[in-house]
């Protein structure tokens, strides 16, 4: 069974089952959905890119801390030599790129990060992946560049109103190409261990994100959204959860590219911070209502 069926799978079964049957099958769940994605060696699929670190929005569940950033932009500069590495480092072969965050569309440079991608990589699928909230607002440059390049705008479904017949519209008299992602089901409660007292190997393998889309991020590569990104949790909260350098991979040091992916499929020293076997499916997706909701239950969103 592939990732996404074992998704769907699991998905049927959390709808039919009752709450007390779920938390016991939980970890065996995720387990096997992991098993899908930790295959070592295979193709890189997915690279994220944080445009911004930053959002419009607060979600309850933000994978990526958002609603604790105050504001973070894309350095275009360091982005264009890490694409620029990272092209020939993959010889062009990486499936899509994800120009995401945070709210993307809050970078004021946006289009010159969109040009910069297509330039490295001429034969990638390249998704713009936003929440939508300010395409009607955007400039109509927005719109011929993202044609131009090749850009698919990829909105995530979230619990806000959003007139997508209307951006839908626009998008095709510029002739881009739009998805709307499907209502999410429900999230997840990831939780972390801030002693860092798991065992590695087994956070791993019960391990949903890793390897399902690499982050690339300041000349390195991450396997998942956690360690790019805990910064904004230990700042906020005063945490000191760390990161090393056997938690990433430097593009600038890797000989080659098998190299990236063998690290890919790999456990970290970080997993010792993820409670993966006490993962809790919570439900329909909930607006935050400050800043302290993201440590109560911190999730993942299931976007698009
Ligand atoms: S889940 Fe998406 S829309 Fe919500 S705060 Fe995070 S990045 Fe923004
Ligand atoms: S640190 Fe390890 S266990 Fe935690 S999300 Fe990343 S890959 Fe999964």
């Amino acid at each position: 069974m592939d990732y996404n069926l074992s998704m769907i799978f699991a998905e049927k079964l959390y709808k039919i089952l009752p709450a007390s049957i779920i938390k016991k099958l939980q970890p065996k769940i995720m387990s096997i959905v992991a098993k899908q994605l930790h295959i070592v060696g295979q193709s890189m699929n997915y690279v994220d890119i944080n445009v911004v670190d930053h959002c419009n929005l607060k979600c309850k569940y933000c994978a990526n801390f958002c609603p604790l950033v105050n504001e973070k932009f894309l350095d275009v500069a360091g982005f264009d030599k890490d694409c620029e590495r990272l092209s020939a480092l993959s010889s062009g072969k990486i499936k899509t790129i994800r120009l995401l965050g945070g709210e993307p569309l809050l970078h004021p440079l946006l289009i010159e990060i969109m040009m910069v991608t297509r330039k490295h990589f001429p034969l990638s699928e390249i998704d713009l992946v936003t929440n939508g909230i300010l395409l009607l607002k955007i400039p109509m440059a927005f719109w011929t560049r993202c044609e131009a390049f090749g850009i698919r705008v990829a909105i995530s479904h979230y619990p806000i109103k959003l007139n997508y017949v209307k951006i839908k519209s626009i998008a095709k008299e510029y002739g881009v190409k739009t998805v709307y992602g499907k209502k999410p089901r429900g999230m997840y409660k990831w939780l972390l261990d801030i002693n860092g007292c798991q065992d590695i190997k087994e956070s791993h393998a019960y391990c949903i994100r890793a390897n399902q889309c690499a982050v690339l991020q300041e000349g390195k590569i991450y396997a998942c959204s956690l360690p790019p990104w805990i910064r904004y949790f230990n700042e906020y909260f005063g945490k000191d959860l760390r990161v090393n350098e056997f938690d990433y991979i430097d593009i600038y040091k890797a000989k080659n590219f098998a190299e990236v992916l063998e690290f890919l499929g790999k456990p970290i020293p970080f997993c010792k911070y993820c409670n993966t076997k006490k993962i809790v499916y919570v439900g329909n997706i909930k607006k935050g209502n400050n800043r302290m909701d993201i440590i109560k239950t911190r999730g993942v969103p299931r976007a698009g």
